[in-house]
């Protein structure tokens, strides 16, 4: 095979084939990351710094925009639950449009551009119009809004695996009985709506009444709040507090972890580290 090989997404190269040159493509796909301008990527910056035209989100940053992106004009296609200034079928519109006339635009999204971000869906309706697509990866609010709160998605002894999850429909119960039997850490993006089934159906499936759950809200502004609760008292928990989307939960022993100090995540850790060993 004699492709040439490029980091162009929907290229295929063969793994054989080392990676060329990077193509910029008349549209990048930026990972704006969770919202924190210090967690937008090198290659970010310097995409929004050559950019026309720029469709941004509701959770990507968007604060230092104007400054980031100068030459830039901005459009602000952020979608908020339940309306949609501007269509995912417009979104992709716009972007085809601008790429035709010739501009270098940026298709700025929170988190991670391919983690339920719509992304892909925007790669391909650009190369439906033979428009090449640059993806530049972005940090997902999957990880790094649980380690704002001091929450590690993994510890060795502890939980030696993650799923992360779109709460945006209810999970089906063969979902909750896989998520419960794998028993590891459980991340919900979008899950603040569907937390009645997913607390009931995860107990259900025999999850243990006292496992801890984290919901943190807002993560990387200066309103970040984070509430722990336990699966059997989360609803009334979330409800008492006033959860609101956006926020990530996190659902497993982990949640100790962010407080060390505390007795039982103490107790949690001292019985880590015996089954882990010491290497
Ligand atoms: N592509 C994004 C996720 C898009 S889905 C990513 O990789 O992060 C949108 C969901 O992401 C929100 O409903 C929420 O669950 C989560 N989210 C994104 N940014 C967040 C933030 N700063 N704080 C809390 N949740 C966030």
């Amino acid at each position: 095979m004699t492709a040439q090989s490029s980091r162009t997404a929907g290229s295929v190269s063969s793994s054989s084939v080392a990676a060329g040159p990077v193509t910029t493509g008349p549209v990048t796909l930026v990972g704006g990351g969770p919202g924190a301008a210090e967690l937008l990527t090198v290659a970010a910056v310097t995409a929004l710094a050559q950019a026309d035209v720029v469709l941004f989100d509701r959770l990507a940053p968007s604060d230092d925009l104007a400054s980031l992106a100068p030459q830039a004009t901005l459009i602000d296609v952020g979608k908020r639950a339940g309306s949609h200034p501007v269509s995912q079928t417009g979104i992709e519109e716009l972007m085809v449009e601008h790429a035709l006339a010739g501009k270098r635009v940026v298709r700025l999204k929170g988190g991670d551009p391919y983690v339920f971000g719509r992304g892909s869906e925007e790669v391909l309706a650009c190369h439906r119009n033979g428009i090449a697509v640059t993806v530049i990866s972005g940090v997902t609010s999957a990880l790094a809004v649980p380690a704002a709160a001091g929450i590690p998605l993994t510890h060795r002894g502890i939980s030696h695996a993650f799923t992360v999850i779109s709460g945006h429909a209810p999970l089906t119960d063969n979902e909750l009985e896989g998520l419960t039997l794998l028993g590891s850490t459980i991340v919900v993006l979008m899950g603040v709506g569907t937390l009645p089934t997913l607390s009931q159906g995860l107990l259900r499936h025999g999850m243990s009444a006292e496992m801890p759950v984290a919901i943190i809200e807002r993560g990387f502004s200066a309103t970040q709040r984070t509430t722990v609760s336990t699966l059997s008292a989360v609803l009334a928990d979330a409800a008492a507090a006033g959860v609101r989307s956006p926020a990530v939960l996190v659902v497993g022993e982990v949640v100790r972890l962010a407080y060390s100090g505390d007795a039982a995540a103490e107790d949690l850790v001292a019985r880590a580290a015996e089954f882990a060993g010491t290497d």
